[in-house]
């Protein structure tokens, strides 16, 4: 870049220059010639006067200096002439400068040497005897006047170019510099140049995205260990016991009538486990984005009704009434999850309950959205488990979750299922009053 811009100073300057010489030589040129031609009209004007007033003795008393002077009869013979060979000289009438003095008075006219290095003005006046008198000058043609000049010309050219090159250098050094100097950490922080700001800006939203990507990649990394290490844990525990109950029975170390209750513990065991496996599994599935699964027209009071009738020899178990309250409501869903959605929610009315208490489920039919609340008088929530309860194998109580069969994961699956159908997820609770869990869903597929 520095070189570049180095290149570029220089082409400018050598071009500005020159364009600069090519007008200086034009303008004195041309103010040179129009000088001389001025003067030598003067000169005529004299001369013409003196060998009017003395003849010949005119050239006797005067030096014409670098004017050559003719006098030429009204024949066309050179009567005089300041070289001093006019015996020689040819007849003078055709001569474009004496010809018009002859016609009119005065005449003018310009010709080149034959060598064409040399430019002669001449001019012309008639005396009162018919008489001409000419003066011619010479004058120096541009290439002449370049010739003359080119010796101090280079010289100049030799010392700007050196002056130039120290310049252009520095130059470029000084505006390369500060670009050399940019914080690449935080790009807009300290613009150098307003011209490249929408750049350095670029440059630095490109960051704090690649930032906030590597930020997110690792945070999912962690969660993505921390689930490894949870989902091996939930499943040692339950596996242990299954061993050791197995082991007991196996060596015969069990009473008659301890084997029916040992076989249930193992049952137990191994459903809990099947349920955990279950739960992993639609996890991993909403993790990434359900692909297989498709949107279609469903009726999410259908859904609800459904799911309800699957809970209800559990909830009668428990002592605990699922009511269905709303009516019939259309939207685009995936079937599948939206089950998943009441059934989790309305397993946890159930298991985080006391006996005689309600789950209430609700379907509202809005003009773009679905509201689905399903609310308990269970024993609720505290605060500050709110937000926590939605992130995997969080439990309020542990061991009250692991004795009603919980997996820590429900409420994982209800939110990303909620996420995969772009609706809003809320929860009140109080603890020892109940809970309600509201979600909003848009009536239309709006998948992101
Ligand atoms: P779990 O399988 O343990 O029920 P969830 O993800 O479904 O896992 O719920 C996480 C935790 O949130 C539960 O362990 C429980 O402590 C709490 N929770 C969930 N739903 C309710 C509810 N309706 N009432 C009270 N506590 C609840």
């Amino acid at each position: 870049m520095t070189k570049k811009i180095f290149t570029s100073i220089c082409t400018a300057r050598v071009a500005v220059f020159l364009a600069a010489s090519v007008l200086a030589i034009g303008v004195l040129y041309d103010y040179f010639s129009r000088q001389q031609q001025q003067q030598i009209k003067v000169q005529t004007a004299l001369a013409s006067r003196g060998i009017a007033a003395k003849g010949r003795e005119f050239f006797d008393e005067i030096d014409t200096g670098e004017y050559r002077v003719t006098w030429i009869a009204p024949d066309g013979r050179v009567l005089f002439d300041t070289r001093g060979d006019q015996a020689k000289m040819e007849n003078h009438l055709d001569r474009e400068e004496v010809k018009e003095a002859m016609e009119k008075g005065s005449g003018q006219s310009l010709r080149y040497s034959s060598t064409l290095t040399k430019k002669l003005f001449y001019c012309a006046q008639q005396l009162p005897d018919g008489s001409v008198v000419r003066l011619s000058v010479s004058q120096y043609t541009v290439l002449m006047l370049i010739a003359g000049i080119i010796k101090p010309l280079a010289l100049g050219a030799v010392f700007a170019a050196g002056l130039l090159f120290f310049m252009a250098r520095h130059l470029s050094t000084q505006i390369v510099k500060p670009l050399n100097e940019i914080d690449f950490d935080r790009p807009a922080h300290a613009v150098p140049y307003e011209e490249i700001k929408p750049f350095l800006n670029k440059i630095e939203n490109q960051q704090s995205q690649l930032r906030n990507d590597r930020q997110e990649l690792e945070k999912l990394e962690t969660i993505r260990q921390e689930f490894t290490a949870n989902v091996s844990h939930e499943l040692k525990t339950p596996l242990h016991s299954i061993a050791g109950y197995a082991e007991l029975l196996k060596n015969g170390l069990v009473k008659p009538e301890d084997v029916q209750p040992f076989a249930q513990k193992i049952y137990s065991e191994s459903m809990r486990m099947s349920n955990l496996v279950n739960d992993i599994i639609d996890l991993s599935h909403l993790d990434t984005g359900a692909k297989d699964m498709r949107f279609e027209e469903t009726d999410l009071y259908l859904i609800a009704q459904n799911a309800a009738d699957s809970l209800s020899r559990i909830a009668d178990a428990a002592g605990v009434e699922i009511q269905i309250r709303g009516q019939s409501a259309k939207m685009r869903g995936i079937p599948q999850l939206l089950y998943g959605v009441i059934y989790n929610l309305c397993d946890n009315g159930v298991k985080y309950n006391r006996r005689g208490g309600k789950v209430w489920v609700n379907v509202e039919n809005g003009r773009d959205t679905v509201t689905l609340t399903v609310a308990d008088n269970g024993i609720g929530i505290p605060q500050k488990d709110k937000d926590r309860v939605f992130e995997r194998f969080y439990r309020v109580d542990k061991s009250r979750s692991k004795a009603v069969g919980g997996t820590g994961l429900g409420l994982s699956i209800v939110k990303h299922s909620a996420i995969i159908h772009n609706a809003s997820l809320s929860l009140d609770s109080a603890p020892g009053k109940g809970s309600k869990f509201t979600i909003v869903f848009p009536k239309t597929e709006k998948q992101g």
